[in-house]
């Protein structure tokens, strides 16, 4: 079967759908371009043809590369493999090219027949350079659908032609929105920008098309980079105006990058090499740096990461093979923070919510959590009024345990208290139906524990959100040890429906996430009391990719709970606890009242409204600066060891199942460097062997939380990845 058919009306106009068999959205393969390429040249030799629609048959036009295929190009490369992803990418801009010279005579630029992009929906990455090459694009007028290039969030960039024709098309200044950030429009608002050419309704969509091939002229095939007199908008890097531009883009890419993405830095050098040169040299320029892209291995990890196995996960790769769970009505206890978050996701996701409180203020308080977010949606104009009305009408904010019956999932998110919680459970476990799950959000508390307030362990669940709710991807669903299928089945059906992704691990102390972040943090603060310059620990942290540095990390969180989980755990560990040097920190901080961003003090100092100064001063008189300071090297290898060795431990502890898990949760749940894709993905780089040496050295130098975990060592010994090992097997244990 084809991704692609063909045919020619009475008129002499063809069309070439794009449909791939048995998908909703239409990803473009290696067979798909060779299909698309003979339909070309058919209608080009065909002297009945006077001109091509390339449209979808489905709702929307195409969702972009299959990344698949991008991941195996390489390794199908055999000895030379930048040879062969050179040679693949040359080979799309060929067809491409070929669409855009339209088979005129390129001399008297006359005789071409015109190509013009028809798009329903939804226009990504391959499925926006196709109708880039071709000579107008229509879109319908459909606001839900998005059009760009998002390839730069996934670290690869626009490599079939987009960078090249975007920027030729818009300037450098105005493509860099799209190509530096990956930022889509709804097609309104893609014209507007100069992406698109023209905005239809839906039903004059094909008409309309037709129409504008019948009354091409041969000026209308000659694209604006062909024509002689062609002058990049906004100007080449040479012109005063464009030398602004590629200076201000250089420096924002390094900004926010920090150098550790080469996708941003190498889509800039192949817009700012490409804009010296002819179209057709730029293309070869592209090729390159998309070769040398797709060559380091970041690229594939990100790919791996953040698009393979994030949407593996969200289809339920870890789903145990039971019936349908999808949830119709939610109760959630607690409407504080986390409740209201929890009820607003739940809710505008199209479940019924019971949002209950101990009082009806505070009830009533979480529920217009939801009219607030909903409000600043309006205001973007993301949200209409009925939508808004229609969210808010599905939460019930009440003190009633009785409007809990028929829920068939409850989430709990009162105060982290055993007792409350227990007192809580039971009271609705009164009143829900028997066949309903009961899931808690605690973030400290063992799941095990917990379920021993309820009257039915197997039916007993954790289901952990992050803070804001409404913003975080990653939900963490902990299995207790009494903990079902149909109890697993459920989160993961709850948590597809609310369109975030899940993870799915044992009970254990802090899960997973936690567990890895609170070393992070911890590294950190030790680094602040040994005289370490603050400024460099979060500098170094920044350069190796993590979003926050620990210091500022530990500011958003709060030092006080910080505080709160460091004598929790070190009553529940005794003397084996090894944080005691943090904690000389971490409590003279919540002494002085600097317990973070919400004091309006912490380990940095902030204006009244919130807004970060500097690192406070006043550190340095408490915890003078060592003479001599570490190398950046060791401070960045100790921030990201403390985490990553928590990660194979959990592993080979077996609370992780899973390393795709283990470096999805990792992205998306804390921020682990996301260039690396992940911490096996990271280790599966350096190579177990130099990981080893590493924690070695560190352990000589800093204690015994650095040793090598035991899995580490064996594979370092037997030469093995973590993606080869368990890859083959996803489930590690
Ligand atoms: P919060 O203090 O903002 O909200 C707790 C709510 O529970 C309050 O509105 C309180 O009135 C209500 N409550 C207390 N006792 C009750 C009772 N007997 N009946 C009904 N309602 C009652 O706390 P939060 O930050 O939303 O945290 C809630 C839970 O989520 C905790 O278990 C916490 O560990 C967990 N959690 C928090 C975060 C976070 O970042 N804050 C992240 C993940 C998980």
């Amino acid at each position: 079967m084809s991704d692609f058919s063909y045919s020619v009306d009475a008129d002499g106009v063809a069309t070439i759908t794009w449909d791939v068999p048995g998908k909703s959205m239409n990803v473009m393969s290696q067979a798909g371009f060779v299909q698309l390429d003979g339909m070309v040249d058919a209608a080009l030799a065909d002297p009945a043809v006077k001109g091509v629609i390339i449209t979808s048959g489905k709702k929307d036009f195409a969702g972009g590369m299959d990344l698949n295929v991008i991941a195996r190009m390489k390794d199908e490369g055999g000895a030379d493999p930048a040879r062969a992803v050179f040679e693949g990418v040359m080979s799309i801009h060929r067809i491409l090219r070929k669409i855009e010279l339209a088979g005129m005579d390129r001399k008297t630029q006359t005789g071409g027949k015109p190509f013009v992009a028809a798009l329903p929906g939804t226009a990504m990455g391959i499925g926006l350079e196709l109708p880039l090459a071709c000579h107008r694009i229509i879109a319908a007028d459909n606001p839900g659908a998005r059009i760009g290039l998002p390839e730069i969030m996934v670290g690869i960039f626009p490599g079939a032609g987009g960078t090249t024709r975007l920027v030729r098309k818009l300037g450098a200044m105005a493509a860099a929105p799209f190509l530096l950030e990956g930022k889509t429009n709804e097609p309104k608002k893609a014209m507007a920008a100069g992406i698109i050419d023209e905005v239809v309704p839906a039903d004059r969509l094909m008409a309309r098309a037709k129409e504008w091939v019948l009354a091409a002229k041969d000026a209308d095939l000659v694209k604006v980079w062909d024509r002689k007199d062609y002058k990049m908008p906004g100007g080449t890097p040479y012109h005063p105006a464009g030398f602004m531009t590629f200076l201000g883009a250089s420096v924002m890419v390094h900004a926010n990058t920090h150098g550790v993405y080469p996708a941003a830095k190498a889509l800039l050098s192949a817009i700012y090499e490409g804009a010296l040169v002819p179209f057709d040299t730029a293309l070869r320029i592209e090729a390159r740096w998309f070769t040398h892209v797709l060559m380091n291995p970041s690229s594939g990890a990100m790919i791996r990461s953040l698009f393979l196995n994030k949407e593996a996960l969200e289809k339920g790769a870890n789903r145990p093979a039971v019936a349908d769970e999808k949830v119709a009505k939610l109760g959630v206890l607690g409407a504080g923070m986390m409740g209201a978050g929890i009820a607003y996701v739940s809710a505008s996701a199209g479940i019924e919510v019971v949002l209950i409180d101990a009082t009806q203020e505070a009830a009533d308080r979480g529920k217009a959590h939801s009219a607030d977010l909903l409000d600043k949606g309006m205001k973007r104009g993301a949200v209409t009024a009925e939508k808004k009305a229609e969210v808010l009408g599905r939460i019930t904010a009440t003190t009633d345990y009785a409007a809990l019956a028929g829920c068939d999932l409850i989430l709990e998110a009162v105060f982290e208290d055993p007792a409350v919680k227990a007192e809580v459970t039971a009271r609705a476990e009164a009143v829900i139906p028997q066949t309903a799950i009961f899931a808690t959000n605690t973030s400290t508390l063992p799941i095990g524990e917990l379920a021993k307030a309820s009257m039915r362990p197997g039916q007993f669940i954790g289901i952990h959100f992050f803070s804001p709710v409404d913003r975080m991807m990653l939900v963490e669903i902990i299995k207790g040890k009494a903990t079902g299928d149909r109890a697993v089945a459920k989160a993961l059906d709850y948590v597809r429906q609310i369109r975030k992704t899940p993870i799915v691990v044992n009970d254990a102390r802090f899960f997973y996430a936690n567990r890895c972040i609170i070393p992070y943090v911890n590294e950190g603060m030790r680094m602040v009391g040994e005289g370490v310059a603050p400024a460099l620990i979060e500098n170094a942290a920044k350069l190796v990719g993590m979003p926050l540095g620990p210091l500022q990390l530990v500011d958003e969180t709060a030092l006080d709970l910080g505080a709160k989980i460091a004598r929790a755990t070190k009553a529940a560990m005794g003397d084996a606890y090894p944080d005691s040097a943090v904690d000389d920190i971490l409590f003279w901080m919540v002494d002085q009242g600097r317990i973070g961003r919400k004091a309006r003090a912490g380990f940095y100092a902030y204006d009244e409204t919130g807004k970060r100064l500097g690192l406070w001063e006043g550190l340095a008189q408490k915890f003078p600066r060592a003479l001599k300071q570490p190398e950046l090297g060791e401070v960045q290898h100790r921030l990201l060891l403390a985490q990553v060795l928590e990660a194979v431990r959990a592993l080979e502890a077996g609370v992780l199942t899973d390393i795709r898990e283990g470096d999805v949760g990792a992205i998306l749940g804390w921020g682990f460097a996301p260039w690396s894709g992940g911490p096996f993905s990271w280790l599966d780089m350096i190579g177990a062997a130099r990981a080893v040496e590493i924690c070695d050295g560190l352990t000589s130098r800093h204690g015994r939380r650095f040793e090598a975990p035991g899995l580490l060592r064996d594979m370092a010994a037997t030469g093995q990845t973590f993606y080869g090992r368990f890859a083959s097997r996803p489930k590690a244990a």
